[in-house]
């Protein structure tokens, strides 16, 4: 254990050394790759988000992150958390984070420990890239909340990890970056919706079952409480009258981005909204003709 904090000190030290060199942030090369691989798929322009934050800075709106949303009730006013899923691009995220800053509006960022962008399950144990320790600082310094997007049933069936340890060794090590974490959002991997379930069944809080199988072996789920794993809420079950999502590059409503702005134009004082958006998505190029 010391000889990680060790190792996750020396490689925070030599970013700090390497920003200061030459500007370039130490995860240069990694976000080269990523965006290669995925700046392409985005289906959203950033004006169209900057329209989505408009809409929300009306003084009838509260906007907060997941955790401080989901302790603060007011009849006067629509309480809104806004949650991104960071699935591959914790780029874009801090492009989003910036845009956010602008309007004064702050959200919760969930990471996604079985990412590309996240590290290698090698053995059961999760061997982070050790440069995306001081981005997610620079997303934290940003005055965003971080959380984890759990994929712990995927993690225990296709890399055969304990999913009690690998949770307590990524909050450990987000303890050590000094970054506080609340709460978790659940990832739907392919595997899991293949399976039909969902990766919060692992706390006993949302478990339909004890067990699980999958290709003949027989997995154990619900045994742990999402307290006793180290959270102290899941954003899916948190109190929320609406539930505005894009997921796969379209909103969830039969007119599109335009019918998401009109049920927020539209909210009344008690409502309750909860806004999941992927930055992975957003920043599409605006098209020349
Ligand atoms: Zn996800």
């Amino acid at each position: 254990m010391s000889f990680l904090i060790l190792s996750i000190f020396i490689s925070i030290s030599s970013f700090v050394i390497d920003l200061q060199k030459d500007n370039t942030p130490p995860w240069a090369r990694l976000e080269e790759k990523i965006r290669k691989e995925n700046d392409s798929r985005a289906n959203f322009t950033w004006d169209q988000y900057a329209k989505l934050l408009t809409v929300l800075s009306d003084k009838k709106f509260i906007v907060l992150p997941i955790n401080e949303m989901r302790n603060r009730f007011d009849s006067s006013a629509v309480v809104v958390g806004m949650r991104h899923d960071i699935d591959v691009h914790p780029f874009k995220a801090l492009e989003m984070a910036d845009m956010e800053k602008k309007f004064g509006i702050r959200a919760t960022y969930y990471v996604l420990p079985t990412a590309e962008y996240y590290g290698t399950i090698v053995n059961s144990c999760i061997e982070r890239n050790p440069e995306m320790g001081a981005l997610y600082l620079e997303l934290y310094k940003k005055g965003v909340e971080i959380g984890i997007h759990n994929d712990l049933i995927t993690m225990m069936i296709q890399y055969n990890c304990d999913p009690l340890t690998v949770n307590r060794e990524e909050l450990d090590y987000f303890q050590y970056l000094g970054i506080p974490i609340y709460g978790t959002a659940s990832h739907g991997s392919e595997l899991t919706k293949s399976l039909g379930i969902a990766n919060f069944m692992i706390f006993s809080d949302f478990a339909i079952s004890d067990t699980l199988s999958h290709n003949g072996h027989i997995y154990r789920i619900g045994q742990y409480s999402l307290k006793q794993y180290g959270y102290k809420y899941e954003a899916y079950h948190i109190k929320y009258n609406k539930y505005l999502s894009e997921a796969g590059g379209a909103w969830k409503d039969p007119k599109g981005f335009d019918g998401i702005l009109e049920q927020l134009r539209s909210s009344k004082p008690g409502d309750r909204i909860e806004i999941l958006t992927h930055p992975d998505w957003w920043g599409k190029k605006a098209e020349t003709k």
